[in-house]
């Protein structure tokens, strides 16, 4: 089974992720994670993506799709995969289509995980953490027996810049304006499947299971 796995910050989907390459036994494989082992493996195209990273710039896409193919090209890809980072726009989707056809493969499904900008707002900007012990908290989901002290240690907590509803605003806007592009472009391909993200975490998983059972 070939995947590509969406969702935005707070859907949930690295917690999926695991499941189910637990339970398929498929690489789930990250940008992040490729462009490290290729550069560590110190391939002629890592060395070239490492180029553009000590700058400080985006790589390119033709040595980003070039590291994709390689990766996808390894043996532990021949039963499947779960892409998880990539792609991030339509160019590269459609180069994905290519690198596929190559390989004599095809994606199965794309995996949206939705779940309501309001209610990611509340999940991210809800997290606390303290100062002295490092524990973290939830208002809503897990919160402190008394407001803003650890239940651990008695430590002050505290909201990180991160997680402040400013910044998690615009996180979402920037993931929502690119991600949306990418959901037609399967949808149109008929390969979306949109997961509701809203229900407990086995239930998550049990719908993505029960689509996934079918391939
Ligand atoms: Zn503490």
């Amino acid at each position: 089974m070939n995947l590509v796995l969406m969702g935005l910050p707070g859907a949930g989907k690295g917690t999926q992720a695991e499941r189910i390459v637990q339970k398929y036994h498929i690489p789930h494989i990250s940008t992040g994670d490729m462009f490290r082992q290729a550069i560590k493996d110190e391939t002629k195209l890592g060395l070239q993506a490492k180029s553009f990273m000590d700058k400080g710039e985006l790589v390119p896409d033709e040595i980003t799709i070039g590291i994709v193919r390689d990766r996808l090209s390894k043996d532990d890809c021949s039963s499947g995969f779960l892409l998880d980072g990539f792609p991030r726009t339509v160019p590269q989707a459609e180069s994905l289509e290519v690198i596929l056809s190559e390989l004599d493969k095809r994606i199965n499904y794309c995996i949206n995980i939705d779940v309501d900008a309001n209610v990611l707002m509340e999940r991210l900007t809800g997290r606390r953490i303290c100062k002295s012990c490092g524990a973290t908290y939830h208002l809503v989901f897990n919160p402190p027996k008394e407001e803003n002290i650890c239940d651990k240690c008695g430590g002050e907590l505290y909201q990180r810049a991160d997680d402040n509803a400013e910044t998690v605003e615009n996180r979402l806007a920037v993931n929502i304006k690119q991600s949306q592009p990418l959901l037609d472009f399967y949808a149109n391909k008929g390969y979306l499947k949109t997961i509701n993200g809203l229900q407990d975490i086995d239930k998550v998983f049990a719908d993505i299971d029960e689509l996934l059972s079918k391939l």
